[in-house]
């Protein structure tokens, strides 16, 4: 039988835990050889920022920010960095609302347990989810429909409005 999801998301974990255990950072590791996140849906990339669905969402368009040069959290941003984070952050929140009809897209940064590498979640509230804080914690499930959800979304940055 095929792995399932849960395995499969089982096995990552495992993974990040061995390379930090070995004082390696799991993103830098995995921008440079997709061993972990390869088969990600990428909504966009440059040189400083990827932009992929979350694999295991906890709702419909759940999107994760990483920018590329390592920082363990916010606190290392330059202003400038802070600047450019919150910028492409909130093209991509207008991307989400407009491609998917999110009412909101919540947002969440944690980086915490190790060593980490900065990321936000973006986390879309629909009409009818109940509006607060337990969207962060709704139950995740496997992508479905990942690369037209991604194709929405990515055209909706596109269009720059
Ligand atoms: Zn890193």
């Amino acid at each position: 039988m095929s792995e399932d999801w849960r395995e499969r998301r089982e096995r990552v974990a495992r993974r990040v835990r061995e390379l930090r255990e070995q004082g390696v950072c799991y993103t830098c590791h995995d921008l440079r050889t997709g061993e972990l996140f390869g088969d990600q849906q990428v909504v966009c990339e440059d040189d400083l920022f990827r932009v992929v669905l979350e694999p295991y969402p906890r709702m419909r368009g759940h999107t994760i920010v990483v920018y590329k040069p390592h920082r363990e959290d916010l606190s290392e941003l330059s202003e400038e960095e802070a600047a450019r984070v919150f910028q492409v952050c909130v093209l991509v929140v207008r991307a989400i609302k407009r491609a998917l009809g999110a009412e909101k897209v919540y947002l969440n940064t944690m980086c915490d347990g190790g060593i980490n590498h900065l990321h936000l979640q973006l986390l879309p509230r629909y009409h009818g989810d109940p509006i607060g804080s337990g969207r962060f914690v709704a139950e995740r499930g496997p992508l479905t429909d990942g690369p037209r959800t991604a194709r929405l979304i990515r055209a909706e940055l596109r269009a720059g409005r």
